[in-house]
């Protein structure tokens, strides 16, 4: 982990918010990587350049890949954090160069990122095409993949705000998932270390976000990339960058997975993943979708229209260039069970008030 004033030494800031293109990214690119340093491995659907950037020279590998799903920015500008930093003279920069090997693609699906879509230009969903691999994106990837031979992969993305931790009203800010390799979930010295692995970086979490980190559900699904690669026996684990209160730019959660990615590489460097018990992985909750971004409760009380809550999402949608969140309604009904990021309560005056003042109940 790396203070908050080093950290905001080596943070790319000419890359913020949630729409993140190939276009943001060449300027960095071009202007903060040696040209040894980048190659092109190929091109998209719609012929955009796919990258990848070497650091370091150490005999442990790592392969990582960030926007598979082309709206899912947040670890792509952690792994440009990353890069900045791991150039410094810092001893753990220093020492991760020498004793890893990392190969970084920031951008899988050039032509979701410019779009703002999960899936690639024909529409599909790349983490489901690990075994078909019909795509160009994917046949990239496993092509690498196949001549790299990882030691470790890290499997990169973004989830939705509706995930809490465990029955707790806290945010899934960081969410991890060491996949299955089989339908019965056996743990083999693979899963094991990606397992060991996510509790040292659970661990770092909790200092810097206590009760937000969530383990995701481990069904098997050989179609999803992180699958397959644990089956091909490469210790995997995917990444999800969520939600922190009122980070709707995710400028916050990106920090918190720039420490992860550091935290996992420290601990691979110093090779000491055996103080890690794999058992403790199973003491991070599981998430559940039980969040709304706004909760309003009793709305009957304002609008007889309404039976008693309403939930409302907001959906990601990119207007000249910039992301706008629009709201809508997704559930109405008892919601007692559930939470808000925001929330108001109809029988309370000042919500009331709040709440007739704000845009959101005209656009829902
Ligand atoms: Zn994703």
């Amino acid at each position: 982990m790396i203070s908050k004033n080093k950290y905001d030494e080596i943070r790319e800031d000419s890359i913020t918010g949630r729409y993140v293109s190939l276009d943001h990214v060449m300027p960095f690119y071009m202007n903060k990587l040696k040209n040894d340093a980048i190659e092109v491995l190929g091109k998209s659907v719609e012929e955009r350049l796919i990258h990848c950037v070497t650091m370091g020279s150490g005999p442990i590998k790592i392969l990582m890949w960030s926007q598979m799903h082309g709206n899912e920015s947040t670890t792509t500008k952690a792994v440009l954090d990353l890069l900045n930093y791991l150039k410094t003279d810092q001893p753990n920069a220093k020492l991760i160069r020498s004793t890893c090997t990392l190969k970084i693609l920031p951008i899988l699906n050039p032509d979701g990122a410019h779009a703002y879509t999960r899936v690639n230009a024909n529409q599909i969903d790349l983490n489901r095409d690990a075994q078909d691999r019909s795509q160009p994106e994917s046949l990239i990837l496993r092509t690498l993949f196949d001549s790299f031979q990882p030691d470790y992969c890290f499997n990169l993305h973004d989830q939705r705000t509706i995930f809490n931790v465990g029955k707790s009203s806290k945010p899934a800010t960081v969410s991890f998932l060491a996949p299955a390799f089989n339908e019965v979930r056996s743990i083999n010295d693979n899963r094991r270390k990606s397992m060991q692995l996510i509790v040292a970086m659970n661990q770092q979490l909790q200092k810097l976000i206590p009760g937000q980190v969530g383990r995701y559900d481990d069904s098997f699904n050989a179609n999803c990339v992180g699958d397959t690669f644990q089956m091909q026996g490469v210790s995997t684990i995917l990444f999800e960058a969520g939600h922190f209160k009122e980070d709707y730019k995710r400028e916050k959660t990106r920090a918190y997975i720039f420490q992860a990615v550091l935290m996992a590489l420290h601990t691979v460097s110093e090779s000491n993943l055996e103080e890690f018990s794999s058992d403790d992985y199973f003491e991070i909750p599981e998430n559940q979708k039980l969040f709304f971004d706004v909760l309003i409760r009793n709305a009957n009380k304002v609008n007889t229209k309404y039976t008693n809550d309403i939930g409302v999402l907001f959906k990601e949608t990119l207007v000249n260039e910039e992301i706008q969140f629009i709201a809508h309604i997704e559930k109405m009904g008892d919601l007692s069970n559930f939470f808000g990021h925001k929330n108001y309560d109809c029988t309370l005056e000042k919500d009331c008030i709040e709440l007739k003042k704000s845009d959101l109940w005209k656009s829902i």
